[in-house]
């Protein structure tokens, strides 16, 4: 166990049984990270405070995890937010999705050996797989760091969202202008903005942006995924 990782999860409110688990995910993403390239943050304190902390801030004000309720994490990487929310959410139904086989492989693997049961590590782009019968409007939440601009995020997942569904958009200080760049996509996709939720991390800004799926979108969304990055909506 690293000391300093514990302190600072339960200085913050994780629990200690969840901060041991969270540091053993840790270990284990140290240690594969020199083959798979998961992380460039591997000093357990900044691991402590940019994965696992941001992961999981403020998000029980915004949605209601105790329910028995499916949450897809589009663009997981090395994991996150998926797995920290899987460790302090056991009730909840979790997909991870990530493009990149060796990724989704390392959180199959991580959260079998670690007895992580509630995540479902899946491999595919999130505008195919979301088109996908199983897959459409299955969700209660869709969460998604790190991986794209608002728009092209809201474009690539809203199918996997059931109406009243929430997107909880993970980004930094700049946030207000994605919004406003992503003011076409909100309305085309049959979003609302609900909430935009500050979460400091170590002094750090973070902001969750919320949007509820409240309408049907055109059938012709999601586009091609080089159409969606050439013209943004
Ligand atoms: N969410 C993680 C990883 C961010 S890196 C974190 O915050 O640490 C972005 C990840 O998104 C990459 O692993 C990439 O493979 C994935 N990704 C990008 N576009 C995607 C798409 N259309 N569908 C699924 N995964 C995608």
């Amino acid at each position: 166990m690293n000391d300093d990782f514990i302190r600072i999860l339960t200085e913050n409110g994780i629990g200690i049984a969840e901060a041991k688990k969270m540091n053993a995910y840790a270990d284990v993403l140290v240690k594969e990270n020199k083959k798979y390239n998961l992380t460039s943050i591997t000093d357990y304190s900044q691991m402590a405070y940019l994965h696992f902390l941001d992961s999981v801030n403020q998000l029980e004000n915004i949605i209601n995890l105790d329910e028995d309720q499916a949450l897809i994490d589009i663009g997981t990487g090395g994991g996150f937010p998926a797995v920290p929310i899987a460790i302090l959410y056991p009730e909840l139904k979790i997909t991870a999705l990530d493009a990149t086989e060796k990724k989704v492989r390392f959180v199959r693997d991580a959260c079998e050996m670690l007895q992580i049961h509630n995540v479902r590590a899946i491999c595919g782009r999130a505008e195919v797989i979301s088109k996908m019968e199983s897959y459409q409007m299955n969700y209660d939440v869709l969460v998604s760091r790190a991986v794209a601009s608002l728009s092209v995020i809201l474009e690539i997942g809203y199918r996997f969202l059931k109406k009243g569904g929430k997107a909880v958009v993970y980004k930094g200080p700049g946030y207000s202008e994605e919004l406003n760049r992503a003011t076409k996509a909100i309305e085309t996709l049959g979003f609302c903005l609900r909430d935009v939720v500050k979460a400091e991390v170590n002094g750090a800004e973070h902001f969750l942006l919320v949007l509820e799926r409240e309408k049907d979108a055109p059938e012709r969304y999601p586009r091609h995924y080089s159409k969606i990055v050439k013209q943004p909506l």
